[in-house]
């Protein structure tokens, strides 16, 4: 009887001592959700005028998940109050290279490969959709769109654009927006500015303001954020790429201090990190994006 309670109380202990450690591992990380495994950063050198290095780190969503084009965890706003609202899909790259550059520049979390790219693409054309301009897509949430309608968002202006994504765009005909940290423009794995005037005269690319720095605007102060949205739309004009009106928060972070001044500035959209597809004529500063992976475009819903 005593070598049974003895037995028991081990079992006990052990159970204990258990699930004691579990919360341990749990809190420091050695269990950790699989979203936590997929974030990365990526080390962004110093931009020519020396705003601060600044690690981007991989969109909102941790990983490039398809769903339903219109799905969104956040509530849709109200069609009463912000509408006309419709449904547009803005779909959301980073990075389009191989997979062992991505591989190798721990980029993997924020690319797409370039031949999935390249099938995605194909997809898009053989599907009859047309690829708008931001200023067509805002007069599209506004009045309506005929047939099947897009807006493809390029973030950062990566060197592989021009070399993996351009090409695509131009065979199958296809419209997009390069957002551009214009004081990273030249350096490493970004594009420079002749890269970005050749695109620029094909006429089927539109290049838009992602701040001169990369400066996440939540926290920013008005000065900083008037400081960062003209400059990168000064700079963007000297080089023969205006008028620029549309604009993507750095991080996706938003902050309603920026929509007074993107408003005086000229810049009549913005785009977030806000997934799904369902965007409002009066919301023009929060429209939303689908982040895009490796998976084919029918996937999520196209
Ligand atoms: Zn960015």
């Amino acid at each position: 009887m005593a070598a049974k309670k003895t037995i028991l109380l081990l079992v006990l202990v052990l159970v204990i001592i258990g699930v004691v450690l579990m919360a341990g591992w749990k809190k420091t990380g050695l269990i950790s959700p699989v979203s936590k495994l997929s974030v990365q950063t990526v080390n962004v050198a110093a931009p020519t005028p020396v705003p601060e290095p600044t690690s981007i780190p991989s969109p909102s969503a941790p990983s490039p998940s398809p769903d339903s084009i219109g799905a969104s965890p956040i509530p849709l706003p109200d069609p009463l109050v912000y509408g006309p609202c419709r449904i547009i899909p803005v779909l959301m790259y980073h990075h389009i290279q191989p997979k062992e550059e991505a591989q190798a520049k721990k980029q993997l979390s924020i690319s797409v490969n370039n031949d999935v790219f390249a099938s995605q693409m194909a997809y898009l054309a053989s599907r009859g959709y047309t690829a708008l301009t931001p200023d067509q897509f805002l007069q599209g949430v506004a009045s309506g769109v005929q047939g099947r309608s897009i807006l493809l968002t390029f973030d950062d202006a990566y060197e592989d654009f021009y070399k993996y994504a351009y090409p695509e765009l131009v065979k199958n005909n296809l419209r997009a927006t390069v957002f551009v940290p214009t004081g990273l423009v030249g350096n490493s794995d970004y594009m420079n500015w002749s890269q970005i005037s050749e695109i620029k005269s094909s006429g089927l690319v539109t290049f838009a303001n992602h701040t001169w720095s990369h400066k996440n605007m939540g926290a920013a102060s008005e000065e900083t954020i008037r400081y960062e949205i003209s400059t990168a739309k000064t700079q963007l004009e000297e080089h023969g790429l205006g008028p620029v009106t549309s604009f993507a928060y750095p991080y996706g972070t938003e902050n309603l201090k920026v929509d007074s001044i993107m408003k005086e500035m000229g810049i009549t959209s913005a785009f977030t990190t806000v997934p799904g597809s369902y965007q409002c004529a009066k919301l023009p500063y929060d429209f939303r994006r689908t982040r895009i992976g490796n998976s084919p475009l029918s996937s999520y819903g196209l």
